[in-house]
């Protein structure tokens, strides 16, 4: 594997009809960014900030935010470096409380939602990302969104940090794009509408499809129901690209189906630009769209699609794979 990581480390994830995907790295410790270069990531597609939360007590300080971000943007070195805002909530809450634990954690004050209520907290990350803006690519995303308000306020909060700092004389660096994590059914219903507003999408399958087919993602009692091929996951799926491929935005994947080589030709088929994922998954990924091209991966998709039950889906795409590589 380690020699595979390294044969095509440098060789570009295209199809056999020349079609281009991006392949990012998904990352939660900084330890991580050499073994995402040595597999040849070519950008970060989701920094989980709030890896930086856990096992403390007390919040980071607006200079250790700083000091992270500024070493992911140093080290990818130009390329793009997707920093996802606080995904705190349910039971990732620093300091709360046996007695304020909510019941249904999945669904209470989590993410976006959590930030938007610890307005200070949010400040503190957005102001360390618009200051260490200036020294790489970087691409801002908000998790969670389920609907415009959200990403509106979301977005006037950074705003309002961007003019605070530029009057106190901090240097804040260019505009980045900020974009939307779609991993809720609300957000895939009107991601014509998001995408209006946002400035790329990255889809979260593993919210999205916990949230779509009512499964608990940490309940081993119903994993196995949790199924990427269901047809309501891939109806939704194709509803996010086609939304942003209309509104001419970059549509990505940064949910665990990215990295998984049975979906690979399911996503080539449907256009996701960009692909984000654990540094080992990267290889295979990029080897199997290597292998294919997009229009015959469209014809199965199709097929697909016309099938019902995630099993019937599953077994296709398998027999299919098995067929091919
Ligand atoms: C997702 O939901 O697919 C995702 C990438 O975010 P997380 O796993 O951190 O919730
Ligand atoms: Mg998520």
């Amino acid at each position: 594997a380690e020699q595979l990581a390294l044969a095509t480390k440098d060789l570009a994830a295209v199809s056999t009809d020349d079609f281009r995907i991006r392949l990012n790295g998904n990352m939660e410790f900084l330890e991580e960014i050499p073994s995402l270069l040595a597999h040849g990531a070519e950008g970060i597609g989701l920094y989980r900030t709030e890896f930086m939360f856990l096992d403390r007590k007390t919040a980071p300080t607006e200079e250790e935010h700083y000091r992270a971000y500024r070493q992911v943007l140093e080290a990818m070195g130009g390329r793009p470096v997707t920093i996802r805002t606080l995904d705190l909530g349910g039971d990732k809450v620093p300091g709360k409380t046996k007695h304020e634990k909510e019941p249904n954690p999945a669904m209470g004050l989590r993410a976006i939602r959590y930030c938007l209520s610890n307005r200070e907290l949010f400040r503190t990350q957005l102001r360390a990302l618009l200051r260490a803006s200036v020294h790489g690519n970087l691409r801002l995303m908000f998790p969670l969104i389920c609907g415009v308000s959200e990403l509106r306020e979301a977005r006037s909060e950074l705003e309002a940090c961007r003019t605070e700092l530029g009057r106190a004389g901090v240097p804040v660096g260019k505009r980045f794009p900020v974009g939307i994590m779609v991993e809720t059914p609300s957000a895939a219903m009107i991601a014509d509408r998001l995408a209006q507003e946002a400035d790329f999408f990255s889809v979260g399958t593993n919210d999205l499809i916990q949230y779509s087919l009512a499964i608990d993602r940490q309940n081993r009692e119903v994993a196995y129901l949790y199924r990427p091929l269901h047809l309501s996951v891939l109806r939704m799926l194709e509803t996010i690209v086609s939304a942003a491929k209309a509104a001419n935005i970059p549509v990505s994947m940064c949910g665990e189906m990215a990295g998984d080589p049975l979906y690979t030709l399911v996503l080539l088929a449907m256009g996701f630009d960009e692909l984000s994922m654990t540094s080992g998954q990267i290889p295979a990924v990029k080897g199997f769209i290597r292998r294919v091209g997009r229009a015959e991966a469209k014809e199965l998709l199709r097929e697909a699609m016309e099938l019902t039950t995630a099993e019937e889906i599953e077994r296709f795409m398998r027999t299919e794979m098995d067929r091919r590589f």
